[in-house]
């Protein structure tokens, strides 16, 4: 089974049709969202219906629960709070109830997602270092936990001896008693320093987890950001992946 994992669209639409383009050409068999499927970008209802198209399971973000009035946004940057507004006045009534019966966290048979960390989800805590992954592997069961909201693409591995390690985002095969949690980087936002789009997939039978980045219109993103009035540094940060 080959899993495509996308997290953290973000209402880029470029960058998720491009996203979305990758893993058809490389193959995949289910599709998953690690959410933050709006919030930033200029075309929310979009990137709302694409994903809910095409993905079979997507949990919520902290930018959707934000959009439907169901998280703090005290500690928002004052753009963020911008766009979580502009956003909310935007969505259509069946992207709201999409979003809304997003759950927080989801199983499947072999890993488990999340979008922040998964002892406490609404929280939005971040898993930033080896010391925070550390901290997490006793809330969770699965051998693997993705996960997203950082937006910059990594994983954790846990030995059997119980060593936590961090491991640059290159493709990997996991080795058997060790347990990962894996960043699954953002398709619409990244802040790795990498301005490509990020996604992950997984697939069971080769035992494998490969890290895509993708290049795609940044401009055009740009440009619809500029063009709905949304604040500028949200358009030009695309640039540097910051
Ligand atoms: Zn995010």
């Amino acid at each position: 089974m080959r899993w495509a994992i996308i997290s953290d669209i973000h209402a880029n639409l470029q960058a998720l049709e491009a996203v979305l383009r990758k893993a058809d050409s490389v193959g995949w068999d289910r599709m998953i969202c690690l959410g933050d499927v709006v919030g930033y970008g200029a075309e929310p209802n979009e990137c709302v219906e694409l994903v809910s198209a095409r993905c079979e399971a997507t949990v919520m973000g902290n930018h959707d629960a934000a959009v439907l009035g169901l998280a703090d946004t005290s500690r928002f940057s004052v753009a963020a709070g911008e766009v979580a507004r502009w956003t909310a006045g935007r969505l259509s009534a069946r992207n709201r109830r999409y979003l809304r019966d997003l759950p927080y966290s989801m199983e499947f048979d072999s890993f488990e997602i999340v979008h922040s960390t998964p002892e406490d989800p609404p929280a939005w805590h971040y898993l930033l270092s080896e010391f925070d992954a550390a901290a997490l592997y006793d809330s969770f069961e699965a051998d693997m936990l993705f996960y997203g909201h950082t937006h910059a693409a990594c994983a954790f591995r846990r030995s059997h001896e119980g060593g936590v390690s961090r491991l640059e985002p290159q493709s990997f095969s996991p080795a058997a008693g060790s347990r990962y949690i894996i960043n699954a980087g953002s398709v619409g936002q990244p802040r790795d320093g990498d301005p490509r789009a990020s996604f992950v997939l997984l697939d069971t039978r080769e035992r494998r987890v490969e890290f895509y980045r993708e290049q795609y219109d940044i401009e055009q993103a740009q440009r619809r950001i500029i063009d709905a009035g949304l604040p500028r540094i949200l358009a030009t940060r695309l640039s540097h992946g910051s």
